[in-house]
Formats: structure tokens, C-alpha cells, sequence
């Protein structure tokens, strides 16, 4: 089963489409009214989840670098990993200020849903 999130990675990141065939849903990357496979990579909607699989996402952060948008995705990534930070020191400025380092231990360790969030904010 796909989740909200991987939906709305695959439609809103990588623009994919989703189509059914031979009982199964498929995200396929073809051009919109195009559907022409040649060379594409169609998927599985339950073999496909950046959400919960760092592998899948690694793909995901690709097309964000083909679309230059690493700027905005890393900022938006800061932003969701410290809210750890924020809750307990109650000032996000003192935190960005202070554990730079700590900000890029998180930005390391960001689970591939965090990551997810960072992508879709970064294309909205
Ligand atoms: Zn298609």
C-alpha cells in the first residue's frame, strides 16, 4: 500500500503518473499524454516507499539535484530535524546559532520521512 507521503513524492517530485496493468497500480515516469515506456523504469506502487526506505529516497534526492532545488530542500530539511532542538531549547535561533554541528549530525541521521517532507517542501 502506498502511503500519503510516497503519493505525493512520486506526483509532486519525480512527476510520475499513476496507471494499473496486469493487476498491479505502476508509477511511470513517461512525459504527460506521452506513455511511450521506451527506456523508462515503471515501478511498483508497493516496491517504491522513500518514505520508509532510504534506498528509494536516494532517487528522490537525485531529481531534487537534476532540478537544482538542493537549497531549498536542505533549508526545509533543517527546518523539520530541529524541531528535536526546538522542543527542548525553546529558540530555534540559539540552536541554528550554536550546534551547527548538531545540525549536521541531524541533517545525517534525518529518517527517510523526514527526508520526504524536507522534498515535498522543497517543490512546493
Ligand atoms: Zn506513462
Amino acid at each position: 500500500m502506498t502511503s500519503d507521503i510516497d503519493r505525493k513524492i512520486c506526483q509532486k517530485v519525480m512527476g510520475w503518473h499513476t496507471f494499473s496493468q496486469f493487476d498491479y497500480d505502476w508509477w511511470c515516469p513517461c512525459p504527460k499524454g506521452d506513455h511511450d515506456l521506451t527506456g523508462l523504469t515503471v515501478r511498483k506502487h508497493e516496491t517504491f516507499s522513500p518514505s520508509t526506505d532510504i534506498s528509494d529516497f536516494w532517487l528522490v534526492e537525485e531529481t531534487l539535484m537534476e532540478k537544482g532545488l538542493t537549497c531549498e530542500y536542505i533549508d526545509a530539511l533543517i527546518e523539520i530535524t530541529n524541531i528535536l532542538i526546538v522542543d527542548s531549547d525553546k529558540s530555534k535561533q540559539v540552536a541554528n546559532y550554536r550546534l551547527t554541528s548538531a545540525v549536521i549530525f541531524l541533517l545525517l541521521h534525518a529518517t527517510p520521512e523526514q527526508r520526504c517532507l524536507a522534498a515535498l517542501e522543497a517543490v512546493s
